[in-house]
């Protein structure tokens, strides 16, 4: 008896041992597949970048406003749209169809990570040193904020970006970057500061011929994921709305990523920008019956977007004049829409029928800017300095 015993507790033993090899093992696989996972991803990104630096010297024949249309995630009922195709939403009302064109069309089961994937082309051409800009359009509740903010868990095109710029920058031999972030709020045709100390003091634009600059904007620089989370945390304070609050949608907001790059090698440098814009939503005042203040907040946000239609409607018929200084975010948003810039705009859409209307206004406004030329896209690069350059 006593040697069965014995026995059997040798086996446990063993069993235990070979058990807890087998779960070493495992987890040595999966880390080592993770791994592999993170470098294909990156070579992945490497090559779409290497793709875009060429693309980027065709010449742009298409117009460089792209736009994308994002349908939200929905599970109550019956989705009034459809992705027919990659480029085709349908949607359907009562007894009748319409159907809208885009450049990509994304279904309600887009994951963050295919939307970034997307607009990867774009972001990651203000490494080669373009202006370009992403623009998050559409009513409120349609997942604007989720689509460029998003959660903890499944982070939006705001800090994938930046993740990425900083990916980016590590992995470029012989070129030393500088990574700078700054956010601004527009409040009732106001502009905060959300990276200050002092959020509440409003500032100005300044232009300077065709140059904008908001003297006093505190622009911070990013090294690391934790410069981010920091930046992130102090924005999430700031914010006269929080942007947790589906009631962000009161406010637009700008975040603007500065690259500065240096090639060590020959002297040269590039300086590219990357303007990352949540808009307020559109407001209906029969539905919100906003009294008081909030009726104030909706004007102003009625007024800056019909402002952004004007300009677009401005740029699509070739006008000699745009009227970008109808509103401070038109004004702001002017070095991103016109001349050498790059621009994609996300309308976002929701599925609940009960919102057909805006819904409709919003494709019909998002589909027409397919195409409009802001003119010949240019990187922003300072050439290598000669040697007679470096004499004086
Ligand atoms: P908006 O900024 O356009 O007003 P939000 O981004 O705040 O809209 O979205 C409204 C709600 O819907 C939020 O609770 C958000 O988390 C959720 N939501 C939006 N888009 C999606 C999506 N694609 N998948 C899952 N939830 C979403
Ligand atoms: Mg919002």
């Amino acid at each position: 008896m006593c040697c069965v015993t014995q026995e059997l507790s040798l086996s446990s033993k063993q069993l235990r041992s070979m058990v807890r090899q087998a779960l070493a093992d495992l987890r040595h696989q999966a880390e080592e597949a993770a791994g592999a996972v993170e470098e294909l991803r990156f070579r992945y990104r490497r090559e779409v970048q290497e793709w875009n630096s060429q693309n980027n010297e065709l010449p742009d024949l298409q117009g460089n406003i792209k736009v994308f249309c994002r349908c939200r995630g929905f599970s109550a009922g019956k989705s009034c749209l459809d992705a027919a195709s990659e480029q085709e939403l349908l949607v359907h009302g009562k007894g009748s169809m319409k159907k809208f064109l885009f450049d990509k069309v994304y279904p309600s089961s887009t994951s963050q990570e295919e939307i970034f994937e997307g607009a990867l082309p774009i972001i990651t051409s203000c490494v080669s040193g373009y202006r370009v800009c992403i623009l998050a359009y559409g009513q409120s509740g349609s997942g604007k904020t989720y689509t460029m903010t998003g959660t903890k868990d499944k982070p939006g095109v705001n800090i994938r970006s930046i993740r990425e710029l900083l990916h980016v920058c590590k992995g470029k031999e012989n070129y030393t970057f500088n990574l700078k972030i700054s956010m601004l709020e527009i409040y009732n045709d106001t502009l905060y500061d959300l990276l200050s100390v002092n959020p509440n003091n409003p500032l100005e634009i300044r232009s300077q011929g065709r140059s904008i600059s908001v003297p006093g904007l505190t622009h911070v620089e990013v090294k690391t994921e934790e410069d981010i989370l920091n930046a992130m945390d102090m924005v999430d304070k700031n914010r006269k709305i929080g942007s947790t609050n589906t009631e962000s949608s009161r406010s637009h907001l700008l975040l603007t990523l500065t690259l500065e790059g240096r090639d060590s090698a020959s002297g040269g440098s590039s300086s590219g920008t990357l303007t990352l814009c949540d808009l307020a939503g559109p407001k209906h005042f029969s539905k919100t019956e906003a009294t008081g203040q909030s009726r104030v907040e909706a004007a102003a946000i009625n007024k800056s977007l019909t402002s952004l239609r004007q300009v677009f409607s401005a740029l699509k018929s070739n006008a000699l004049h745009v009227p970008f200084r109808n509103s401070k975010l038109t004004h702001l948003l002017q070095p991103c829409l016109s001349g050498d810039a790059k621009c994609l705009v996300l309308v976002n859409v929701n599925p609940d029928g009960k919102h057909m209307v805006e819904t409709l206004s919003t494709l019909q406004f998002g589909s027409a800017l397919r195409q409009i030329a802001l003119g010949k896209t240019a990187q922003h690069i300072s050439p290598t300095k000669n040697k007679a350059d470096k004499q004086h």
